[in-house]
C-alpha cells in the first residue's frame, strides 16, 4: 500500500508522530488506496511557520502574477480532469460524471481567480475636502486554516484556496480524513503549476487532533470550515474567542416545493437528481419533497418507481446512478434515522435498508428511500440525515408550503415547480435560504455566484463568486491631502467659499 506524506516546509514529510491511518475505496472497503499521515498539533507547528515565511514572499508578489499561477494550476487540472475524477470516486464514491463535475468546478474557480487578479477592485470616492483623495483598496491578511469535508474532495478546497491566494494568503489545508487522495494531488498541481512551496502546506489527519490545532492555533488569524453545523460550533467558539476571522459554511435541510401547475416530469428528474445524486451527500441535497395536494398522490407513485430503478453501484463503473455511502458510520446514522421516522408514523415507501451488490458485498451501500406522511415538525423533516433519504410532506397553499421550508434551523438552498411567474417571485422574496432555484433541483451552484446559507447553515460570509475575495482580504482605506493646509472633515465645509 503506498505511503502519502505530509507537505510542509516546502517537502514532502512524514508526520512527527510516524502513524497513519488507511484510506479505503467505500465502494469495495477490500481496496486499499494508502496510508496518509495521523499528523498532530506539531506538524502543524511546522507548518505554521513556513507558512508565516511563504506569506511574507507572496504577499509581495503583484496580483496579476499571483493570478497566472491560477491560470496554470486552472490548465494542469483540465489536463487531467479524468484521471482526478478516477482517483476521487475512488476514494469517495460518487460516479464519475459527477466527479468529473467537482474538478470542473475547481477548474472554473480557478479561472475566475486568475481573472480576479486584474481586478481585486477598490473603490475611489471624492472626499469631502478639497484637495484630498479617498480610497479603499484591498490588502492580504496572513495564514489561513483551510478545513473541508468529504463530499466535494476538489471543489471544496478549491472555493476556499484559490481566492485565498490570489488575494495574498498563504493556506494550511486540512482535507477531510476520508479523502486525503483527492487533496495530495491538488496540492501537487498547485505546486507544479508554479506556486512557491512555502505557501502552501498540507496536514493530513483527524478533525479533533489536525483541525483543532489550526483552529487553535493563535498564529492564524483566517479559519475557513466546511461540515456539519456541530462541528462548526466549536470551530465557532474558539474562534470566537480567540477574534479570528471565520467562514462557516454548515448543514441544510433543503425542500423542494411541487404545485400542481408545474411541469411534472421535470419535477421528477430534479428531485431524483437533487435527493439520490452523491448518495444524498451534499449540503444542498434535496432532502424534503413538498407535493401540493393536486398532484401528490400521482407523484409519489412516479418517484418511487423511479427510485427503485435507479442503479447503486461503484461509481467508476458505467451505469452506475449512485453510489455508496462515505464510511460506516455515516451509515449507520442512515439507518438510525430509518427508525426514527417509522417511530414518529412516517410511511416508508422504498428503500430504508442496506443494498448488498453482487460482487461489491464489501461497499457501503444504501437504498434510496422515501419516506411520506412526513409532517412538519418530525425529525427526519427538520434533521439533517445526510443520506439517500427524502421526506414527502402534503400541502395546500403557498403560504403553508413557504412557512414549512422556512420551519428549519438550516437556510442553505430551495427549489420551487411552478409555472406561475407570481408564485416564482414570492418564492425568492420569502424563502429562508442563501438560495433559491425556481424549476431546478436544490443543487447546482456555479461557481462564479456567491454560494452559501443563512441561519444555522453559516455565519454570514459566502463562498464563489466576487463576495468570497471580501473575505480573504481586509479592505483599507487611504486618505491623500495635498491641500498643504489642515482640513478637518467634518468641520470645514467649502460651501459658498471660491477658494
Ligand atoms: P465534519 O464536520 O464531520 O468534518 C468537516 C471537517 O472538519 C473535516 O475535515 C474534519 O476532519 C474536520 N473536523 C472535525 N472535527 C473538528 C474539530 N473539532 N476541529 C476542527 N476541525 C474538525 O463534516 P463532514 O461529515 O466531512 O461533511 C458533511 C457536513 O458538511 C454536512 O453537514 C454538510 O451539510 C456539510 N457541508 C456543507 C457545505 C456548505 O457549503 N454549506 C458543503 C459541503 C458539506
Amino acid at each position: 500500500m503506498k505511503t502519502f506524506k505530509n507537505f510542509i516546509g516546502g517537502e514532502w514529510v512524514p508526520p512527527i508522530s510516524g502513524e497513519y491511518f488507511e484510506n479505503r475505496n467505500p465502494a469495495d472497503l477490500n481496496d486499499a488506496i494508502g496510508r496518509f499521515p495521523l499528523s498532530g498539533a506539531a506538524d502543524v507547528e511546522m507548518a505554521v511557520a513556513s507558512a508565516q515565511r511563504g506569506f511574507d514572499l507572496w504577499r509581495k508578489t503583484p496580483a496579476p502574477v499571483r493570478g497566472e499561477v491560477m491560470r496554470r494550476i486552472g490548465d494542469l487540472m483540465t489536463q487531467r480532469k479524468d484521471d482526478i475524477a478516477d482517483l476521487m470516486t475512488r476514494e469517495m464514491g460518487k460516479p464519475l460524471a459527477e466527479t468529473r463535475g467537482d474538478v470542473q468546478e475547481g477548474i472554473d474557480t480557478a479561472y475566475y481567480a486568475a481573472s480576479e487578479g486584474r481586478r481585486l477592485f477598490g473603490k475611489t470616492v471624492p472626499s469631502e475636502l478639497r484637495n484630498k483623495w479617498a480610497m479603499s483598496f484591498r490588502r492580504p491578511i496572513g495564514v489561513c486554516g483551510i478545513i473541508t469535508p468529504f463530499n466535494f474532495p476538489m471543489a471544496i478546497p478549491t472555493w476556499k484556496m484559490f481566492p485565498a491566494l490570489l488575494c495574498g494568503n498563504a493556506c494550511i489545508f486540512k482535507p477531510a480524513e476520508d479523502v486525503p487522495h483527492t487533496g495530495a494531488v491538488l496540492v501537487e498541481i498547485m505546486l507544479e503549476a508554479g506556486l512557491p512551496p512555502e505557501v502552501i502546506q498540507l496536514v493530513h489527519g483527524l478533525g479533533e487532533s489536525v483541525g483543532a490545532a489550526i483552529v487553535n492555533h493563535p498564529l492564524i488569524p483566517v479559519i475557513s470550515f466546511t461540515g456539519s453545523t456541530d462541528t462548526g460550533r466549536i470551530v465557532g467558539e474558539v474562534c470566537g474567542r480567540m477574534h479570528k476571522r471565520l467562514s462557516l459554511e454548515m448543514g441544510g435541510k433543503n425542500a423542494m416545493i411541487v404545485f400542481d401547475d408545474a411541469n411534472l416530469d421535470l419535477a421528477l428528474d430534479g428531485v431524483l437528481w437533487g435527493a439520490f445524486g452523491t448518495t444524498g451527500q451534499r449540503c444542498t441535497a434535496t432532502s424534503r419533497l413538498l407535493l401540493q395536494d393536486g398532484i401528490h398522490d400521482q407523484f409519489l407513485t412516479r418517484l418511487v418507481d423511479r427510485a427503485r430503478s435507479l442503479r447503486l453501484g461503484d461509481g467508476r463503473k458505467e451505469g452506475t446512478d449512485v453510489g455508496p455511502m462515505i464510511n460506516e458510520a455515516a451509515l449507520e446514522k442512515v439507518e438510525r434515522y430509518i427508525d426514527v421516522g417509522q417511530g414518529e408514523g412516517a410511511d416508508l415507501l422504498c428503500g430504508g435498508r442496506r443494498a448488498a451488490i453482487k460482487g461489491l458485498e464489501a461497499g457501503l451501500f444504501f437504498e434510496p428511500t422515501v419516506f411520506a406522511r412526513v409532517r412538519a415538525g418530525m425529525r427526519v423533516e427538520q434533521e439533517e440525515i445526510f443520506g439517500p433519504v427524502l421526506s414527502a410532506i402534503r400541502f395546500r397553499t403557498a403560504d403553508e408550503a413557504f412557512a414549512i421550508n422556512n420551519d428549519v434551523r438550516y437556510g442553505l438552498s430551495s427549489s420551487v415547480y411552478t409555472r406561475d411567474v407570481n408564485v416564482a417571485m414570492r418564492a425568492l422574496n420569502e424563502l429562508d435560504n442563501g438560495i433559491t432555484y425556481i424549476n431546478a433541483p436544490t443543487i447546482g451552484a456555479e461557481a462564479h455566484l456567491p454560494f452559501g446559507g443563512v441561519k444555522q447553515t453559516g455565519n454570514g460570509h459566502r463562498e464563489g463568486g466576487w463576495e468570497v475575495y471580501e473575505f480573504y482580504s481586509e479592505t483599507k482605506v487611504g486618505y491623500l491631502d495635498f491641500s498643504n493646509a489642515l482640513q478637518r472633515a467634518q468641520i470645514d465645509t467649502y460651501l459658498g467659499t471660491p477658494d
